[in-house]
């Protein structure tokens, strides 16, 4: 707009209708909000082709506000969010708002609501949003590293078959760590806050070992409750062990041996799970990857943050901790 025409619309905004001020601001915001997911979006620069990784690229023109690029080689077209789980989601000027109400913990609905989109959207970019940070975890836990198994009711949750007949309210479910409709989760932290936690098939030694061996430094103390599948995996693993024994009231050996960390860890994963009432299993690592992305970063938690973890771009987690 050149400057004499932008005088003028200036000048004619004093006569819009209340009515039509509501409409042009939140048309001003709508375009500021997309200009600023544009920016967040294109920080990731285009380097490779995402069909043949070559690197010989040419600009394309653009779509929807999005520098396209083609590729020399195959020559297919692409943007930066081609082959991210983001790619083709629409609305673009709303996911910012969208990733605080991921922050906040929102449930769909609420997230629907104050985005505007429907219950259906809400949850399908839920998902989207968070499939890159459940893969998102740390590694070479170090000192003294506490694990303990958690328990989560088996769901279905959103599925169109169920594999047995649905539960009727008001009846209890399994006691914990009891019965095949307990789906176990291993949880490892250590003193420094680094948590990560897997989602398992049965909680057992077979299961747990290599996962210790992987996640924990060979030179760290391992502290758990003394079960039987991890005193077993700890043994496996070759890390050192300290095993509480609880239920003869051993909560603490030598002083600084426990497992208070990971316990309170669990119990704030599981308060906060409680407003989504039972998660769908299968998305279950989506909700852990959630929490720890949650924890993890605490205050420094952005939407942008999330947005680029979404996009798969923070290189890694170790990296994004020491900053
Ligand atoms: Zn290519």
């Amino acid at each position: 707009m050149n400057k004499e025409a932008y005088r003028e619309w200036l000048r004619n905004m004093e006569l819009l209708t209340r009515h039509q001020r509501k409409v042009a601001i939140s048309q001003l915001n709508a375009v500021n909000s997309h200009n600023a997911i544009i920016e967040e979006l294109e920080k990731n620069n285009c380097h490779t082709c995402p069909h043949c990784q070559s690197e010989r690229l040419g600009r394309w023109g653009s779509q929807s506000g999005l520098q396209r690029f083609r590729c020399l080689d195959c020559r297919k077209c692409f943007n930066v969010l081609t082959g991210t789980p983001l790619a083709r989601l629409r609305h673009k000027e709303r996911w910012l708002d969208y990733n605080q109400s991921l922050i906040e913990g929102l449930t769909v609905r609420k997230a629907a609501e104050r985005c505007r989109v429907d219950k259906t959207t809400s949850f399908r970019w839920r998902h989207r949003f968070l499939t890159n940070m459940a893969d998102l975890k740390p590694t070479g836990l170090t000192g003294i590293v506490e694990a303990d198994e958690t328990y989560f009711a088996q769901s279905f949750k959103g599925s169109r078959q169920m594999p047995r007949p649905p539960h009727r309210r008001g009846h209890a479910s399994h006691q914990r760590g009891t019965g095949d409709n307990q789906v176990p989760v291993l949880v490892i932290r250590d003193r420094h806050g680094a948590t990560t936690d897997f989602k398992l098939t049965a909680a057992t030694q077979v299961e747990e070992a290599p996962i210790i061996a992987q996640v924990i430094a060979s030179d760290a103390v391992l502290c758990t409750d003394g079960c039987a599948s991890l005193r077993g995996a700890a043994r496996l693993s070759g890390i050192a062990h300290r095993a509480l024994n609880q239920s003869a009231g051993i909560r603490v050996l030598a002083g600084v041996y426990h497992i208070q960390n990971v316990n309170a860890y669990d119990s704030r994963l599981k308060n906060w799970m409680m407003r989504f009432h039972g998660v769908a299993t299968k998305y279950l690592n989506n909700y852990l990857g959630w929490r720890r992305g949650i924890e993890r970063w605490g205050q420094q938690i952005t939407p942008s943050v999330i947005l680029q973890a979404a996009m798969g771009s923070l290189g890694s987690f170790q990296l994004l901790m020491q900053t």
